[in-house]
């Protein structure tokens, strides 16, 4: 068979601990076999990091604007531990912080189904991406712990003078809190949304809760709205698909009784409440696929999971380890699709699609890593160590392209 071709290069961010060990074999195993593998190479491995004072990590992000599309491994985001461990000069900030600031990015999260585990809500059959907003809230909050009797202001100052609005009187002791946003983050999170919403061809749904802050989540409301009617309305209507904006308990409701399929767009705090929710619902982590997506458009894909770091220490120790390794191999096969689209190359975009089926397939005939074992309905299940159960991946890859 001869490889397929790639003209343009993805951005391959290397990472840490156990899934830098699956990392390798994914690449050996089932994509360097078929695929004339074109990467630029970012070692993001905590050793590398520490070396270059982590400007390695903003290479590598710059990378992903100049190509648009870069694949990246679970990495450790060092505590003091691993000051110890991996003897740093510095506690280097997460790399996922940094390369989504850079980028300015929206987080979509969505489950890999597979008939065999069935999601905790039996009505749930396709599956439910979570769009979380990443900037503000009470991430960027400011707090205070009101002591005794005292007038709390809310207090503004503009180039035309002062607003000046009484939050409470307080009689004693009780908290406080101030938050803000921006119409500029939460514009490029709503066409982020919209994008999305596009390309997988799902409704989207968005949900605050306007009825009762007028203000501040109303703005949210508005200018979703506006950004729909003015850009996306016809391009929605073209696609067959739907935006719904919705109270968010109407949307907690509707999202239980609904069979999944549509992407949920969530203001921070709900994002960060809700993609956990029906990350567990759906029923592993291990099987969550993350994909940073930019408001310019670049695309930056990666598992959920971190570096499964007890497996590693296994690992070391020599002992055998089953990992599961899905969400890294969907994380691959994200890339390559977007790089085929991008490029206009049909073949890498049914090579995704095949590995990803291939993959499923594999799980759905019992082979299986222990993770999955346990919430596996099938009654005849093989659970296979970390690297056969690529190495039967690739067996009914094998099978499906020839
Ligand atoms: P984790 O690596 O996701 O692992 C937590 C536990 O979940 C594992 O111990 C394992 O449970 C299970 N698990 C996760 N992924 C699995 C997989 N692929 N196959 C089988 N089981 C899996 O989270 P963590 O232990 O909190 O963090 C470890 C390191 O990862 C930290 O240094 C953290 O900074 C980093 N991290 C990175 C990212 C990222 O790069 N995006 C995200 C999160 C965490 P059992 O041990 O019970 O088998
Ligand atoms: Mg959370």
């Amino acid at each position: 068979m001869t490889k397929l071709k790639m003209n343009v290069p993805l951005v391959e961010m290397d990472g840490d601990e156990m899934t830098r060990i699956i990392w390798k074999w994914i690449k050996e195993l089932l994509i360097e076999p078929y695929v004339d593998l074109k990467t630029e190479y970012y070692d993001l491995g905590l050793q590398k990091r520490d070396e270059s004072n982590d400007q390695i990590t903003i290479d590598s992000a710059l990378a992903t604007i100049k190509y648009g599309v870069a694949v990246k491994c679970a990495t450790i985001t060092p505590n003091a531990q691993r000051i110890t461990e991996y003897n740093l000069k510095e506690m280097w900030k997460s790399p996922n912080g940094t390369i989504r600031s850079i980028l300015d990015g929206t987080v979509f999260r969505a489950p890999i189904i597979v008939d065999s585990v069935k999601p905790f809500i039996r009505t749930w059959k396709k599956p439910i991406t979570i769009a979380r907003h990443a900037y503000g809230d009470i991430y960027k909050d400011v707090e205070y712990r009101v002591e005794g009797p005292g007038k709390a202001e809310l207090v503004f100052t503009g180039e035309n003078g002062e607003i000046r609005q009484t939050i409470f009187d307080f009689k004693g002791k009780g908290v406080l809190l101030g938050m803000h946003n921006i119409d500029k983050s939460i514009a490029s999170f709503a066409r982020t949304c919209f994008n999305y919403a596009l390309d997988v061809k799902q409704d989207l749904w968005f949900s605050s809760k306007d009825t009762i802050s007028k203000k501040y989540d109303h703005t949210f409301k508005e200018l979703f709205q506006d950004i729909y009617d003015q850009e996306y309305k016809l391009k929605f209507e073209e696609a067959k698909i739907e935006y719904l904006y919705t109270l968010i308990d109407d949307a907690v409701a509707r999202v239980i009784r609904s069979d999944g399929g549509f992407i949920w767009a969530c203001k921070n705090y709900d994002g960060d409440v809700m993609s956990d929710m029906v990350a567990t619902a759906f029923g592993s982590l291990a099987m969550m696929t993350s994909v940073l997506v930019s408001p310019d458009g670049y695309y930056e894909f990666e598992a959920a999971h971190g570096t499964v770091t007890r497996h590693y220490y296994k690992h070391l120790q020599g002992e055998e380890t089953s990992t599961n390794s899905m969400a890294t191999i969907f994380a691959w096969t994200g890339a390559l699709r977007k790089r085929g689209e991008l490029d206009g190359i049909d073949d890498l975009i049914v090579f995704a699609d095949k590995l990803e089926a291939a993959s499923i397939k594999t799980i759905e005939e019992g082979v299986m890593t222990k993770d999955l074992a346990v919430l596996s309905e099938l009654s005849d299940k093989k659970i296979v160590n970390t690297r056969n159960f690529l190495v039967e991946i690739k067996l009914r890859l094998d099978e499906m392209l020839s």
